[in-house]
């Protein structure tokens, strides 16, 4: 970690400022070589952490490159716990990529995806949790889904992991108390207090794994698919959600001209809605893989909206729709009440009896605030308040959750058959390490590659 990296740190495209970073031992030299100041002739006596006026000069030509305000941030207390520099510069794409090239140049290292925060996690500024939560800051798409990877980058998730963490350790000590000193073992454990331990851990783990599925929601979006056959009113639903919730617009593009996905924020619940082509049997190929991957997309849906017309009868496609709904979460929609009735809606409650049914006329903005009110009601019918609590927001974090879980249920069935000690504290210790995976006290380098380079360069 001796060199110094470099990268830029603003999204490159026409902008008022852009922002070259650097990290690293040598970062305020390899600045002095190409940064000329109007007041300040060597950096090294600038002011920490105070603006220096000046430019970024070519020391090859003396060309002048931008005329800069630039920053030296000095170790320990920076986001890395390493001298930094910042350069802040006119934005677009020509200056900011040249004052990198200069960095460089002149002896800086272009920084891998994420390897400002690796530096900080490596350094103890930040635990691993809390760095996985930089992205999920960067991504959020509602305020609610910042708030929760805010709180995690503030370490409420590492909080709780590590008091778990510290019930174990208790429990491995009382165990090895009995292994050290005792000469028959058995006699002297106390497995009821043990088991009580157990039981905590097993209870705070399920706990944290109870909001896994709303963080994963809150992290990616409810994956929401509107399902109908061709004119029941599908694109006109969209656009009445659209009109009022728009967040970011994402357009898949490619052969898939039937479907698009849309991200809307109802209320602080991001939804991903996939619009999709309907579901039809058709000879057309282009059509088929839209038929196919709408398929595919209800397996896939956290919440479909099967949309129908009332003012015709069911057909062959509305019981095709019916049968690939049964068993999911989904919303009924029996859209243009405007019209005359040709349908008969009592058989269809028959057919989806355990789901929600709103009468719509989505031409006239009918239904669709009754649509979102449910949307909500699911969302939160749980008892979970999402401000206020721990929300695991990332499956890494989940999968190593479950893993705990099992081990610590293992061991709880060790302590209840009061099996041999060394049994119990080989599953407590495993339970231990799936946490510490967590935090990144016990994870391995590879893992801990992967997780960075999911990160943008330059953070
Ligand atoms: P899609 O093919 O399912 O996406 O359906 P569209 O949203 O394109 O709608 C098909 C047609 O039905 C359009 O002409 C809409 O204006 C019309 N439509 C949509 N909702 C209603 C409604 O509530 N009442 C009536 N009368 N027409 C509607």
């Amino acid at each position: 970690m001796s060199d110094t990296i470099a990268a830029i740190s603003t999204s490159i495209g026409e902008a008022g400022i852009g922002i070259v970073r650097m990290s690293g031992r040598e970062s305020i030299e390899i600045a002095n070589k190409i940064f000329r100041g109007k007041n300040v002739e060597d950096l090294k006596d600038a002011e920490n952490r105070k603006l220096t006026y000046g430019h970024i000069v070519d020391p090859e030509d003396d060309q002048i490159v931008d005329e800069v305000l630039i920053a030296c941030l000095r170790e320990p207390y920076t986001y890395t716990r390493e001298n930094m520099v910042e350069i802040y510069c006119h934005g677009g794409v020509v200056a900011v990529k040249k004052i990198l090239e200069l960095a460089l140049n002149h002896g800086a290292r272009l920084a891998e995806p994420g390897e400002f925060t690796k530096r900080a996690f490596l350094n103890g500024r930040l635990d691993l949790a809390q760095s996985e939560a930089v992205i999920d800051v960067i991504r959020a798409k509602t305020d609610k889904s910042l708030q929760v990877s805010l709180n995690q980058l503030e370490g409420s998730l590492s909080a709780k992991v590590k008091d778990i963490m510290g019930i174990l350790l208790e429990m491995l000590a009382h165990i090895n108390a009995t292994i050290d000193f005792s000469e028959d073992d058995l006699e002297d454990l106390d497995y009821e207090a043990l088991e009580k331990k157990g039981l905590q851990v097993e209870n705070q783990i399920k706990k944290l794994l109870d909001t896994a599925d709303r963080g994963k929601i809150l992290r990616d979006g409810l994956n929401t698919v509107i399902l109908g056959k061709p004119n029941v009113g599908k694109s006109s639903l969209l656009n009445a959600i659209l009109r009022e919730n728009r967040a970011i617009v994402t357009n898949i593009p490619g052969t898939t001209r039937d479907i698009i996905e849309e991200f809307i924020n109802i209320d602080g619940i991001p939804l991903k809605i996939v619009d999709t082509a309907g579901i039809r049997e058709t000879e057309n190929l282009v059509e088929k893989i839209g038929v196919d991957r709408a398929r595919e997309m209800v397996n896939k849906a956290d919440l479909i909206i099967a949309v129908f017309d009332i003012s015709k009868p069911l057909t062959e496609e509305d019981h095709e729709i019916i049968e690939l709904i049964k068993d999911k979460d989904a919303i009924i929609l029996l859209n243009k009440t405007d019209l005359p009735s040709h349908f008969d809606a009592n058989h269809l409650k028959d057919l989806l009896p355990d789901k929600k049914i709103i009468n719509t006329s989505i031409k006239n903005n009918l239904g669709v605030y009754e649509l979102e009110e449910e949307i909500k009601n699911m969302f939160y019918s749980g008892q979970l308040d999402i401000e206020s609590d721990v929300v695991v927001t990332n499956l890494r974090h989940k999968n190593q959750l479950v893993k705990a879980l099992k081990n610590i249920e293992d061991s709880l069935e060790a302590i209840r058959l009061n099996l041999p000690l060394d049994c119990i504290e080989v599953d407590v210790k495993s339970c231990w390490e799936n946490l510490g995976e967590i935090s990144g006290d016990t994870i391995s380098e590879d893992i801990l590659d992967k997780i960075f380079s999911e990160f943008c360069i330059g953070k």
